[in-house]
């Protein structure tokens, strides 16, 4: 406990990521990062789902590092793709690929094609006292012709969101955790911890 906050390790390194975890959750929790506990391992993600890759995060620091904490994974969903790249968005353009080569990626992919509806998915998975919770968020929107906006991270600059109309990297961190995936999803994470404690 610092300044009367609980401390709450959220398995991962992405600043983007924690920055928006921090946002809502911030308030009640310290939201803590792997490099603040000395994790500075790759955690291998080798699940097919969503939550599995979530869960595999979680048990890892639980395992290893004693702490409870939580874990997120996220995929986008594209309809016009068969669902891809889904749970393997992070790797769509290949091993050890850039934020711009996945954009670049989906774009050359889509090209052409009419029926541009998407979706983000995430998966929370929680360890609290011995047991595992999951939360899930989503939101709808589609894949934009070219980039748009210069925030956010990923694949935020070709993903509009149906409730705006404008892209994640065109809004500003407020209006994207108000409505998206990661955002819904914790706030979720949020209620379940606000009701236990
Ligand atoms: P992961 O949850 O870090 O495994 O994310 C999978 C892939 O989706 C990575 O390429 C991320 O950059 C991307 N991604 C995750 N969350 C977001 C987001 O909120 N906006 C845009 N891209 C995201």
């Amino acid at each position: 406990m610092e300044n009367g906050k609980r401390k709450l390790v959220f398995a991962t390194n992405n600043q983007h990521k924690l920055e928006e975890a921090r946002a809502i959750l911030g308030d009640k929790f310290e939201v803590v990062s792997l490099s603040e506990i000395g994790c500075h391992d790759d955690i291998p993600e080798t699940a097919d789902t969503l939550e599995g890759n979530a869960l595999i995060k979680a048990r890892w620091i639980k395992e290893r590092y004693g702490f409870d904490c939580f874990a997120d994974d996220t995929g986008l969903m594209v309809e016009a793709l068969d669902g891809a790249p889904g749970v393997y968005s992070a790797r769509y353009a290949g091993e050890h690929c850039s934020f711009a080569d996945n954009v670049n990626k989906m774009l050359r992919e889509m090209a052409g094609k009419e029926n541009r509806k998407a979706y983000f998915a995430t998966v929370v998975a929680l360890i609290l006292n011995g047991e595992t919770y999951t939360f899930e968020g989503k939101v709808d929107g589609e894949i934009s012709v070219e980039p748009l906006g210069e925030g956010g991270f990923g694949y935020d600059p070709i993903f509009i969101a149906e409730e705006t109309g404008r892209s994640f990297a065109e809004m500003s961190p407020e209006e994207k955790n108000a409505i998206s995936h990661r955002g819904r999803a914790m706030r979720k994470l949020e209620d379940f911890l606000i009701a236990e404690n």
